[in-house]
């Protein structure tokens, strides 16, 4: 897993129907459109290998490479 453009990460959850509300200081909050799952981004320029992998892990509704 790399390191990505935020939003790349943001394009490719909008393509899946997530929604998000903000949360607190620079935190995105993402809801999936399935309503069970939900994920927090920090709002950056590139988003960490370690934050793509949660917010895979988080978000198991979307297609198998949803995110890459
Ligand atoms: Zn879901």
């Amino acid at each position: 897993m790399k390191a990505m453009a935020y939003r790349l990460v943001r394009t490719a959850l909008e393509a899946q129907h997530c929604t998000w509300k903000q949360g607190k200081g620079d935190h995105e909050k993402w809801y999936c459109p399935c309503g069970k799952h939900q994920t927090v981004i920090t709002q950056a320029r590139i988003v960490s290998p370690g934050v793509i992998r949660s917010v895979i892990a988080q978000l198991p509704c979307l297609p198998e490479g949803w995110l890459k």
